[in-house]
């Protein structure tokens, strides 16, 4: 970064501590990952440069014989690594992704059935400040009070209730296998579309660790991510019949030129995504979960829904006189990151909350296991226990700089910031 330096020093900083701040802290943001030295490469070069506007064989710009290349590989591997029949690889997000399928698949004012804010659902899902909350109308499900999973039967009396033109499964902070093949069998009792959005879980459907929306689903969204640790971006898949329709949604609809430096980086995620040894990756963040989930339910926190079957886990903070907010605040000052986030019938807004999100796709990423789980539950606990400690506060520092230091993150990207 020799010419950012000379010609933007504050920005040159701002990268490099950025740089030194994932290395040093302990990351359990469950939608954050630290994605590879080839993706960085990719999303760094100079397809960035290029218009794209259409699609491969069918631009409205010259000199798009190499981007058309990229779109092409990225939109087989998609199809090849989710067995999609059709791929969109074009949406800048998640939520772009999202907002594609809706003007696809919906008019303006129709209604949709998902998940509850809440109870775990995504902005995109029916947020009134949202485009899908402003121009749709949705109604909320929620989850089951005894066992804070999913409850089908109501989500089939709403259907039949509300008759919605499209049923959404998939949220933020459910840790919980999803049925889709409930899904499917509600949507076709009521005659809606299902759009599966897997932003959270794509990379455990890559590998076969959570069973797949794509058999079932008219639509799937994604981003890339989070589990499937590609560049911030997102991707639509689809049965072939809407196909053109969601590629018109997505452009000329919602965008304009496609990031083609960001679509040649995912081409390269889904590329390392096939490899076996992301399968093995992926198994190691369900193990390293679970054990999180046990470490800490074995120091008296209640974890939402008893465990988890994914990526990520809910603690329940209620009962030790700590909000999420608070407590999401204490554990940044250890530089353990984390989000606070409300649970399953939560009696705190949405900014205090009861609860702690926590995700193990990045820390995995690191290379930690088993034994760093448990230690980082024993260092989660000190602090909880004692949030106003300066005396624990500083130990709970101490030990998570050594061990953030055992697994280094992105070393030669430091070493060479710091020599320019
Ligand atoms: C993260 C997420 C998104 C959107 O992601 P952005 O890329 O931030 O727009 C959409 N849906 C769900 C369920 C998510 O968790």
């Amino acid at each position: 970064m020799k010419y950012l330096k000379k010609t933007d020093p504050q920005i040159y900083k701002a990268i490099l501590n950025e740089t030194k701040r994932q290395n040093d802290k302990l990351e359990l943001i469950a939608s954050e990952n630290f994605t590879s030295r080839e993706i960085l490469e990719a999303i760094s070069s100079v397809m960035t440069n290029k218009y794209a506007e259409g699609y491969p064989g069918k631009r409205w710009y010259g000199g798009c014989e190499f981007v058309d290349e990229a779109e092409r590989l990225c939109i087989e591997r998609a199809k090849k690594l989710f067995r999609a029949e059709h791929a969109n690889v074009q949406p800048h997000s998640g939520s772009q992704a999202n907002m594609a399928v809706f003007f696809a698949a919906l008019n303006i004012g129709d209604t949709v059935l998902a998940m509850d804010l809440r109870s775990g659902g995504h902005l995109s899902h029916g947020y009134r400040l949202n485009f899908s909350g402003k121009y749709f109308h949705v109604v909320p499900y929620g989850l089951s009070r005894k066992t804070e999973m999913l409850d089908y039967d109501e989500i089939l009396a709403l259907a039949k209730e509300y008759k919605p033109k499209m049923i959404l499964a998939g949220g933020s902070a459910y840790p919980r296998t999803i049925d889709f093949k409930k899904f499917r069998r509600i949507c076709d009792e009521v005659g809606a579309y299902l759009l599966v959005d897997m932003a959270h879980i794509a990379g455990l459907v890559a590998t076969g660790l959570h069973p797949s929306p794509v058999p079932l689903a008219e639509f799937v969204t994604t981003t890339t991510h989070k589990t499937l640790r590609g560049p911030r971006s997102g991707v639509i898949l689809c049965k072939r019949k809407f196909a053109k329709r969601i590629d018109t949604a997505v452009f000329p609809g919602i965008q304009g030129g496609p990031f083609m430096h960001t679509i040649a980086a995912k081409a390269v995620c889904f590329k390392m995504a096939l490899e076996a040894s992301f399968k093995r990756y992926q198994k190691q963040v369900l193990v390293n979960a679970k054990e999180l989930a046990i470490a800490l339910s074995e120091k008296g926190y209640r974890i939402v829904s008893q465990g988890t079957d994914t990526h990520l886990l809910l603690v329940d903070l209620t009962g030790k006189n700590l909000t999420g907010k608070d407590a999401a605040s204490v554990l940044d000052r250890a530089n353990i990151t984390v989000n606070k986030n409300l649970i399953p019938f939560d009696k705190k807004s949405a900014f205090l909350t009861s609860g702690l999100r926590l995700g193990t796709p990045a820390l995995t990423t690191r290379g930690m296991k088993e034994t760093e789980m448990r230690k980082i539950a024993t260092l989660i606990d000190d602090i909880l226990k004692k949030p106003r400690d300066q005396k624990t506060l500083a130990s709970v520092k101490e030990s998570v700089k050594r061990l953030a230091g055992k697994f280094p993150l992105y070393k030669d990207i430091l070493k060479e910031l710091k020599r320019v």
